[in-house]
């Protein structure tokens, strides 16, 4: 199992809040106007993620999500 982090930059409007509660301080919001005329957030330092998924549960609008992956099993036993 992998997890997966991924930040909807179509439903991300910038509010911040998830900038506000990372324990890592991860997460920045971006200069670059994104497609829907909001400044999306983003990760400076994804390295440093720990994958709590605060910044997840705080999201009013279910932008960021974690998920887990299964990585595909190698068929050339
Ligand atoms: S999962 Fe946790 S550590 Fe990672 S960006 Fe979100 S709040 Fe920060
Ligand atoms: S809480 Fe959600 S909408 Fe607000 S900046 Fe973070 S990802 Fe974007």
């Amino acid at each position: 199992m992998k997890l997966c982090y991924r930040i909807d930059e179509d439903l991300c409007k910038g509010c911040g809040l998830c900038v506000s509660v990372c324990p890592k301080n991860v997460l920045e919001i971006s200069d670059k106007v994104g497609a829907k005329g909001y400044f999306p957030v983003y990760q400076t330092k994804p390295e440093d993620c720990i994958q709590c998924a605060i910044c997840c549960t705080m999201c009013p609008d279910v932008a960021i999500t974690i998920t887990e992956t299964v990585e595909a099993e190698d068929t050339n036993k």
